[in-house]
């Protein structure tokens, strides 16, 4: 069986408290012969910063260039909020993101039957609701330059970003959307705004020529990005896959996501060029934050973070027949009623987060 390296990264707050149910799933796939990954642990964010003065240390750096994949739990929280800017906790993830060039951000919002009735729209919209985003990380107009604020004097102040895109970085990433498109339901929208941006131009036409030349049998559908957050909210289940820039995604992601119920549900990857073997840089980790008014606790929900690891055996190890256990998992431990005190619902059983990783494993035992 092949092994993989994974680096694991608990960070701040609840990511220890959820990164824990992960090592028992870890520990349980190895106990079954399912898989063999090694793991490696080290620090991220605050913690990092109290050992080291920098939120990642170059030794865990090089731990993460050296891994098959990397697993974050969240980093941040009050105590660190007086640090100096460049080493505040957010900066050790901004550098792994540059430092392993992860430009592609999967974010899925998948609605839980279970929890439809937990999602701001009708559940008949949202049940049964799996979409994946899949958003440009490294460029546009969070990163183009000139990125300033001009002092026009007398009064006046102006501001500039810049939303610059290169044929090779939407190439690169409708080729990430492509593929996820055929291993999924072989539909992709690709969201931009090509009534009024340039950048919106080139990108539906690298999208089309990359579509033609290499993805006929993927249906495409150009969709300006305004319109996309319309139908989202309108009639979500239309989309598979949607593929859009760095300052959409940020918006669209978000949109979706309220979709389908708790910050404490979502799971997130962000995936580098493809190597000659066809393998990835990858790092996961889960949308939500250091939660500090819950950490310390034990009511943190693990989803997140679990559904984050089974997108890591799907995406980096080859493993999706333990990842689709691991969702299937999940479901049907919501369909019996048991909830973290975010999801909590009337007659519902209200769970830990130990134990809702003990239902995950028992779920997963009976299926193995
Ligand atoms: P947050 O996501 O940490 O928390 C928002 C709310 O959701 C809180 O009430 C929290 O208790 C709840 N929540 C979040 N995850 C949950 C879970 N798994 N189970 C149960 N409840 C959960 O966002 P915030 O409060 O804005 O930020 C707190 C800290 O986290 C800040 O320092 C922020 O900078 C940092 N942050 C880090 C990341 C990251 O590591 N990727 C992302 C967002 C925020």
């Amino acid at each position: 069986m092949t092994s993989y390296k994974l680096l694991l990264l608990p960070g701040d707050g609840i990511g220890p408290e959820v990164m824990a149910e992960v090592e028992r799933l870890i520990a349980w796939a190895d106990a079954q012969g399912l898989a063999k990954i090694e793991t490696e642990t080290d620090l991220v964010g605050g913690c990092a910063y109290d050992a080291h003065g920098e939120a990642i240390s170059e030794a865990a750096m090089m731990r993460a260039l050296a891994a098959n994949a990397v697993m974050l739990g969240a980093v941040g929280g009050p105590k660190w909020d007086g640090v100096p800017y460049d080493q505040r906790p957010e900066a050790g993830l901004l550098r792994l993101r540059k430092d392993l060039e992860l430009f592609a951000n999967l974010r899925p919002a998948i609605c839980y039957p279970a929890l439809a009735d937990a999602s701001s729209l009708k559940r008949e919209l949202v049940d049964g609701l799996d979409i994946m985003i899949v958003r440009e990380l490294t460029g546009g107009v969070y990163f183009g330059e000139p990125k300033e604020i001009v002092d026009l004097g007398k009064g006046q102040k102006r501001a500039v970003d810049t939303q610059v895109y290169e044929t090779n970085e939407i190439e690169r990433i409708a080729t990430v959307a492509f593929e996820l498109a055929r291993k999924r339901s072989n539909l992709v929208h690709s969201a931009e705004k090509r009534n009024v941006m340039k950048t919106g131009v080139l990108w539906n036409e690298v999208v089309t020529r990359v579509h033609k030349e290499h993805y006929p049998d993927v249906t495409l559908q150009h969709i300006l990005a305004d319109n996309c957050a319309m139908q989202l909210v309108r009639r979500p289940k239309q989309f598979d896959v949607i593929v859009t820039d760095n300052l959409f995604g940020d918006m669209l992601s978000d949109e979706a996501a309220m979709a389908t119920g708790s910050l404490g549900m979502l799971p997130s990857a962000s995936l580098g060029e493809a190597d000659a073997r066809g393998k990835r840089r990858a790092l996961y980790e889960p949308v939500h934050g250091s939660a500090p008014d819950i950490a310390g606790r034990g009511i943190a929900n693990p989803i997140a973070t679990i559904a984050s690891f089974a997108m890591c055996l799907r995406y980096s190890f080859d493993l999706g027949e333990v990842a689709d256990n691991i969702e299937r998992a999940i479901a049907h431990v919501l369909d019996q009623g048991l909830r973290t005190a975010d999801i909590s619902q009337d007659g519902c059983k209200t769970v830990g987060t130990r134990e809702m990783g003990d239902a995950i494993l028992a779920a997963l035992d009976r299926k193995a």
